[in-house]
């Protein structure tokens, strides 16, 4: 999955977090969750790490989003920290630690283009979404 879909999920399970500490585990638990379901990954690491970003400075830079969902936007793209660090042959394929990188729990298959589209869209509605419900 993007990196700024993680980021929104990650952002939406934190927003609905009982206790801000418990946030950037649902962070990492929607990390899992995207990963399994068939979506599209971008070729181009630049373009992904630019709209990654782009999330990120919305995350940060709006000032509507409290500790609970920027923790569980960051912790929801954490995991693919290892898959930078693994595509720029920094660590090995058997040096990931993360369930669903690893092989544990399947990848979901891939998807064609226009699951960007998807994507986009499910995540501009996830951080409308939390907006709305913080009002
Ligand atoms: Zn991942």
């Amino acid at each position: 999955m993007c990196i700024f879909t993680h980021f929104a999920a990650g952002a939406l399970a934190g927003s609905f977090s009982p206790a801000a500490a418990l946030a950037p585990l649902l962070g990492l638990g929607s990390h899992v969750i995207l990963d399994v379901i068939p979506h599209y990954d971008f070729e181009s690491m630049k373009l992904e790490i630019v709209l990654g970003l782009a999330a990120l400075a919305v995350l940060l830079g709006g000032g509507v989003f409290g500790f609970a969902v920027i923790a569980g936007g960051l912790f929801g793209v954490l995991p693919d920290l290892e898959n930078l660090l693994f595509k720029k042959g920094v660590i090995r394929e058997d040096q990931k630690i993360f369930p669903g990188h690893r092989g544990f729990i399947p990848h979901g298959r891939r998807a064609g283009h226009a699951n960007l589209g998807l994507q986009l869209a499910a995540s501009a509605a996830a951080l409308v979404f939390i907006v709305w419900r913080s009002h």
